[in-house]
């Protein structure tokens, strides 16, 4: 593969417009490694949640971004083997009386082969054609001239997308949505959304984060938690999502290790650039690992700045913070959905600002916990202190219930 990191922007940006529907930021880098347009095709669909899943179709096939209830790294993007969906979709289909090789012809090269995974099951004929299934790959033998066939490899996620919706909950196992539903004005959601800063140890961290689980709050996704927002996707009754602002060094070296250990995903707003200064801030390469790891990476600006007086000073640099910020990471780490605002400080102009960036939500410090859409770019909070008691985050979690006149969730 070349190396084409300088022109990256550029396919970032086509990526994300690509047939009218955008790549998924958290599929961004994702698609690029499994070979793009020339591989995966086009976005057939817009995200939809199977469960606590994040899936995404394409004419080729279906990234999927794991959630805790799967057997997967959670949030770790992954090419699905959805000719095994497929396969199970179209269990009883006729078999076909050609042989296995004369699929395998359409699958030259080593790397065709590897990318096409393992065979599913023997030929079918499905749709007039014979048709063999591989993991992330179907093959079918499609006519060239009277009385000559030659193997036509791809099409699998415009195949299954295809289905009808009974086929395709054969292949799932469950109901599962290609659309996203239609919801003109979606119920507010409750869930605490707490914030860490400086992380006191990987044990200690650990002691505080089993401590909340143990009280029955359900981790989600910071992706989870916005399509719940905005509609289209469920959250578990006690629904909760960690933050870790700032992008201290103690938080890749603490908290992260104990988040994979208990399957638990997080975001991070971080500061892209600003490990510069030697205080103690991740590297554009530790971002990356982050992310890889399966967390969710936002932007809090290149220099935390304090974006409503810095907007009024110099607009040029009030926008660069919040443009260049997240440019830096998608170049480089993954798509960036959301912000933070530096100092919990924002006012209709940093919002408006944000919201013309690409953005999709922004968290503040103000403590709360219902969030609405119309209130995407102003979700509140609640400060977590690793060093606290759970007594002291209950507490927390309590005010903040109470401040947004809800039931606090322990
Ligand atoms: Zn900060």
């Amino acid at each position: 593969m070349t190396d084409d990191r300088d022109d990256a922007q550029d396919h970032v940006e086509r990526w994300r417009g690509l047939s009218g529907i955008p790549v998924e930021a958290p599929f961004l880098h994702a698609y690029r490694s499994a070979g793009a347009a020339r591989e995966l095709g086009y976005p057939l669909t817009s995200g939809v949640f199977l469960d606590d899943t994040l899936l995404q179709y394409f004419t080729h096939g279906r990234l999927e971004a794991p959630g805790r209830s799967t057997p997967w790294p959670v949030g770790v993007p992954r090419h699905s083997n959805l000719g095994e969906n497929l396969a199970r979709a179209l269990a009883g289909a006729e078999a076909a009386p050609d042989a296995p090789g004369d699929f395998e012809a359409a699958l030259q090269t080593p790397e065709l082969r590897a990318r096409a995974g393992a065979g599913v099951g023997a030929p079918i004929t499905w749709r007039g054609a014979p048709t063999q299934l591989f993991q992330r790959q179907v093959v079918r033998l499609m006519p060239v001239s009277p009385g000559t066939r030659r193997p036509v490899r791809g099409n699998l996620g415009e195949l299954y997308v295809g289905l009808t919706v009974d086929e395709r909950a054969r292949g799932e196992g469950e109901p599962s949505p290609i659309d996203r539903p239609v919801v003109a004005a979606p119920e507010p959601v409750v869930a605490p959304v707490l914030t860490y800063h400086h992380t006191r140890g990987a044990d200690a961290f650990r002691d505080h984060l089993t401590a909340l689980l143990n009280e029955g709050l359900e981790p989600v996704s910071f992706d989870q938690l916005i399509a719940g927002i905005e509609g289209w996707a469920t959250l578990p009754p006690r629904a909760f999502a960690l933050t870790f602002d700032d992008g201290w060094l103690g938080q890749y070296h603490d908290a992260l290790p104990v988040l994979l250990e208990l399957r638990v995903p997080a975001t991070f707003f971080v500061l892209p650039g600003f490990d510069r200064h030697g205080q103690g801030h991740m590297t554009i390469d530790q971002m990356r690992e982050v992310r890889a790891a399966g967390m969710t990476v936002g932007s809090h600006t290149l220099n935390h700045a304090r974006l409503p007086s810095l907007i009024r000073q110099n607009l040029g640099a009030a926008q660069a913070e919040v443009v260049l910020s997240r440019a830096d990471l998608e170049r480089d780490v993954d798509g960036v959905d959301y912000f933070a605002y530096p100092n919990g400080l924002y006012d209709d102009d940093v919002i408006q600002l944000v919201r013309d960036s690409g953005y999709r939500a922004a968290v503040t410090t103000v403590s709360g916990m219902v969030h609405s859409l119309d209130r995407r770019f102003e979700l509140r909070r609640v400060a977590a202190n690793a060093w606290g008691s759970l007594a002291a985050t209950r507490r927390a979690i309590r005010q903040a219930a109470a401040n947004d006149g809800v039931e606090s969730p322990i």
